[in-house]
């Protein structure tokens, strides 16, 4: 096992991998910008290194700066965490050839996963059910792509392969705007992700958002640890996440899980992953997988008992896996809400001093954060400053205790959307479970609707 290990990231995931290393006896490094410097969690750390300026692009983002603080800490392997540098092929690379161990798949699979392309290709090949669509990038010729998308059937989406964060996509209603935005989408792929290819799918219209999640070894063992729901989005940013997803029966499940674990074996997958689907009248269309921990991975270990920051870790050092897939069992229902510095209703950040805080407690109730009373949450980054995780034997029994914990919660000083959580955890849609990705963004709407003077 590693001796020492260098986190490379901030905020909850940071305390998060620190407590994970903490457990297994090894020793942490934490980098941080200037403007993390008096983070608890840099002090927490065995030691510190500051990489740079508040702006991630000097700090979070800045490679060199990240391996010479490995070098000069003697770190033997570094977590990428999520966000940042956490699906960069280049810096998995960079990190291996300074002779460190990168806390993650090898630099070749984040490269394939990354082409969304090749990626889907991949997938296809090992059995993995994808949304319908061209048979990889569009060729040049208008009329063989006309044909392609009549074939499909409209509406379709242009997706750019090196597309990511929900940028680069197109939904098509009519064959009539399919050639213009065909080519507005390739000079966009072009100028943001430096890769023309583009590809068009089947738009599924009212899809939920299911992801198998997976762990995998050097030894050509890999398990899938259930599934979870994310469908509560806005702007294509999971605001709730729960695990198991409402309605999907263990045979489904079994089905699923097989193929992902399938295809992890054939692409030589290692580490903890995600296989993200849109599921609509009871299939799973693959869209892209994931090659990093997520940020809700606490629904996935409340019901199924493993750590799976620790597996990655373990996994990283070369150890095998300790389950199989017999022995996974998923037990009870876990429920995230993510706590925003924002404003609950028109979502503006809203960085700055928190002056009170009191994190909930109680029976089934984890709380992920790296704040405290008297943090000043900083501009820079993500808006996350908090997730509370609620377990129960039930969904009932799992939002119960979500409400109590929200109500309990108290943040002053800034604006969160913990109104927002507490309007959801009692709205009939949610109760009801199995809304679609848009359910939240018509419910923000219709709120809104009301509100006007007419
Ligand atoms: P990104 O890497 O940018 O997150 P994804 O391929 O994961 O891109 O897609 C992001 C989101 O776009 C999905 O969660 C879904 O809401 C929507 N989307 C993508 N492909 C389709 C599709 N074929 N039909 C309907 N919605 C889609």
């Amino acid at each position: 096992m590693f001796q020492k290990i260098l986190i490379a990231n901030r905020g909850e995931i940071a305390l998060r991998i620190q407590r994970a290393c903490r457990e297994l006896d090894i020793k942490t490094v934490v980098v941080h910008s200037e403007a993390d410097r008096d983070a608890k969690y840099v002090k927490l750390a065995d030691e510190s290194v500051c990489i740079g300026p508040p702006a991630a692009s000097s700090s979070y983002l800045n490679v060199p700066a990240i391996i010479s603080a490995a070098e000069v800490t003697d770190a033997e392997a570094i977590h990428p965490g999520y966000g940042f540098l956490a699906e960069n092929a280049d810096f998995a690379e960079r990190i291996e050839k300074s002779g460190f161990v990168f806390i993650g798949p090898r630099p070749e699979t984040i490269r394939l996963m990354g082409d969304k392309v090749n990626a889907k290709q991949a997938m296809q090949k090992a059995n993995v059910p994808c949304v319908p669509g061209s048979d990889g990038a569009l060729p040049e010729e208008p009329e063989e792509i006309l044909n392609i998308a009549r074939r499909i059937g409209y509406p379709v989406i242009v997706k750019a392969a090196g597309g990511g964060g929900g940028r680069g996509m197109r939904v098509i209603h009519t064959e009539a705007a399919l050639m213009n935005a065909v080519s507005l989408t390739r000079t966009e792929a072009e100028s943001s992700f430096g890769n023309a290819m583009v590809y068009i799918e089947k738009f599924l219209e009212n899809p939920r958002h299911i992801e198998v999640q997976v762990l995998a070894d050097e030894h050509k063992n890999a398990v899938y640890l259930g599934e979870r729901d994310c469908s509560m989005q806005r702007r294509h940013q999971k605001i709730i996440e729960e695990a198991p997803a409402p309605e999907i029966t263990p045979r489904q499940r079994a089905r699923i899980g097989e193929r992902c674990v399938e295809a992890c074996r054939r692409i030589g997958y290692r580490s903890a992953g995600t296989f993200e689907f849109l599921y609509e009248k009871g299939e799973f269309y693959f869209i892209e997988m994931n090659t990093r921990v997520q940020v809700e991975h606490p629904v996935t270990e409340m019901i199924s008992g493993i750590d799976i920051v620790q597996e990655q870790i373990r996994v990283a050092a070369g150890e095998k896996l300790r389950q199989r897939q017999r022995e996974i069992e998923l037990r009870g229902h876990a429920i995230e809400c993510r706590i925003n510095a924002e404003d609950p209703f028109d979502f503006t950040p809203s960085p700055g001093r928190i002056t009170a805080y009191h994190p909930p407690g109680g029976p089934g109730i984890r709380v992920d954060s790296h704040v405290y009373q008297g943090y000043t949450v900083p501009p820079y980054y993500d808006s996350m400053i908090c997730k509370i995780i609620a377990f129960g034997d039930t969904r009932d029994q799992a939002i119960r205790r979500m409400r109590i914990a929200l109500s309990e919660t108290v943040v002053e000083g800034i604006k969160t959307n913990i109104a927002l959580h507490r309007e959801l955890l009692s709205d009939t849609g949610f109760l009801r479970g199995g809304a679609n990705i848009h359910y939240l963004e018509q419910k923000l709407l219709n709120a809104k609707k009301q509100e006007e003077p007419r």
